[in-house]
């Protein structure tokens, strides 16, 4: 397999440097992970990285619209169909994915590995001792998570396939991802410690907490860490350390 990144011009609070997109190459065949925003420049960069090679497939890591929104315009111009977990109106997703599926490209076989947690539909896709992960890590940040117990279950899994690198939506390649990945558990279990902490010195709203835990946080990240609060109090709910209560 060989493959050559396409970055998207479209650099955020939440996409970092922007999106990456990959286009893999099989025995002659190429498929197209994370197709972008729909931008016309970029999907001509896209369609420029593939040249004349045949397109045996437009993979999408999950439906966010800075990854999976160019998939149909792509897959009509070469051709192709689009692979999915969820089909979701932005895109139509003609070949379901589900857990360990394998995808036949060139010849050769790409694994679909379910990852959820940054969104239920989330998928990593597996091939020569490498990953390509979406957004279940950001090269350089960390990443808005749905459901931590997933999310938890996603990293362990992920690290007990001992890949060599992973390659993520957004920033660089992340070439120890068993010791990226256990970092980030234990910034997540070390989160849910924190929330603890504030909730026993008698923090008793999101805002509170968020206060306690983000001290000096700038104002423009207070919703997204109330967001991440309320992630870790419902997975501190399951798990029955903070009592069940409408926070
Ligand atoms: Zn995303």
């Amino acid at each position: 397999m060989t493959f050559s990144i396409v970055l998207a011009n479209n650099p955020s609070a939440y996409t970092g440097p922007g999106t990456n997109t990959y286009v893999l190459e099989f025995g002659g065949q190429v498929v197209v992970i994370d197709p972008g925003p729909i931008m016309p420049d970029h999907i001509d960069n896209v369609a420029a990285a593939i040249g004349e090679r045949e397109v045996g497939g437009v993979l999408v890591t999950h439906h966010h619209p800075d990854h999976a929104p160019a998939a149909e315009s792509l897959a009509d111009r070469f051709t192709a169909p689009v692979f999915a977990m969820d089909p979701v109106p932005r895109f139509k997703a003609k070949r379901l994915i589900s857990d360990e599926m394998d995808i036949e490209i060139g010849g050769e076989v790409l694994t679909c590995i379910h990852s959820p947690g940054h969104t239920n539909d989330s998928v990593t896709f597996v091939r020569d001792g490498v990953g390509f992960i979406g957004d279940v890590l950001m090269g350089e940040s960390t990443v808005i998570i749905e459901d931590l117990t997933a999310y938890l279950d996603t990293l362990e899994r992920l690290s007990a396939l001992g890949l060599d690198a992973l390659y993520p939506g957004h920033g660089p390649v992340i070439e120890q991802p068993r010791a990226r990945l256990h970092e980030v558990i234990e910034h997540r279990l070390a989160r849910n410690d924190q929330i603890v902490s504030a909730i026993e010195t008698g923090a008793d709203t999101v805002e509170a907490i968020r206060a306690l835990v983000y001290p000096g946080l700038n104002p423009a990240l207070h919703i997204a860490a109330e967001g991440s609060v309320r992630t870790h109090l419902s997975y501190l709910m399951d798990e029955g350390t903070v009592p069940n209560r409408n926070w």
